[in-house]
């Protein structure tokens, strides 16, 4: 194929245009806050399971702290009435008997309100749980906010150069001979090397040094003459680089 030395150096420049494309979608689809994002929410997943099982322990001995307190309530009521009804009692058989059942009320009440210190100390126990494990969450779905915002600028700034590359190859891609543009891109698809400049013996598509006997006979080519790296099949482009 015959192209002008023009218009295969442009392919250079459109071949470095594709790179940048190439890295600016990979980070409008891949941001690189992505893993740590998922990470977080399969942390903030089991820190919510977590939250919800300590926040049941509360609630459990609140109830029971409610329980404990309306006994108490109960206990000191009838042991009050019991109080007022001795003080007015004139049987004295009735008055033992009420002596005897405030004593026993008494008791218990000193009872109760031993286990209700103790509820309440489980209570403010569950409660320091749930206050720690919500300030983990917390601490969770900050991180994961920051990240969020970060990657959706990052996104943005991709998506906005990626449109820019697009339309700055599209304007080298309309100087360049439409049979040539079709070559390299046939060459570039499937992961292949589209073009190569050839410097000092090198092709720098691959990397490869060339053979004295391929640098000969890239010597003879004519200019226009659209040449391929023997080592990696892109398109072989000359300048004053080249060492020839
Ligand atoms: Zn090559």
């Amino acid at each position: 194929m015959k192209a002008t030395p023009e218009n295969q150096r442009t392919l250079l420049e459109i071949a470095d245009l594709d790179r940048r494309l190439l890295q600016s979608e990979r980070a409008r689809t891949q941001p690189s806050q992505g893993a740590r994002i998922n990470e977080l929410a399969g942390v903030r997943k089991q820190q919510l399971g977590e939250l919800t099982a300590l926040t049941g322990v509360l609630d459990d001995a609140r109830a029971e702290l409610k329980r404990i307190e309306s006994d108490v309530a109960l206990a000191t009521q009838r042991r009050d009435r019991d109080g007022e009804r001795l003080a007015t009692a004139t049987d004295p058989k009735q008055a033992q008997a009420l002596e005897n059942e405030i004593d026993s009320l008494t008791r218990r009440i000193s009872m109760i309100e031993d286990t209700e210190l103790e509820i309440m100390g489980r209570v403010e126990e569950a409660q320091n749980d749930v206050d720690a494990q919500q300030a983990l969450l917390d601490q969770t779905q900050t991180e994961g906010a920051k990240l969020t915002a970060a990657a959706k600028a990052d996104i943005a700034a991709a998506t906005a150069e990626g449109e820019h590359l697009t339309r700055d190859r599209a304007a080298l891609a309309g100087t360049v001979a439409a049979e040539l543009l079709a070559d390299y891109e046939r060459r570039a698809s499937r992961g292949g090397i589209g073009v190569g400049l050839l410097r000092r013996g090198v092709c720098e598509g691959c990397r490869m040094v060339l053979s004295g006997t391929d640098i000969t006979e890239i010597r003879k080519a004519a200019s226009d003459e659209v040449l391929s790296c023997p080592e990696c099949g892109a398109i072989l482009v000359r300048t004053e680089e080249s060492g020839l």
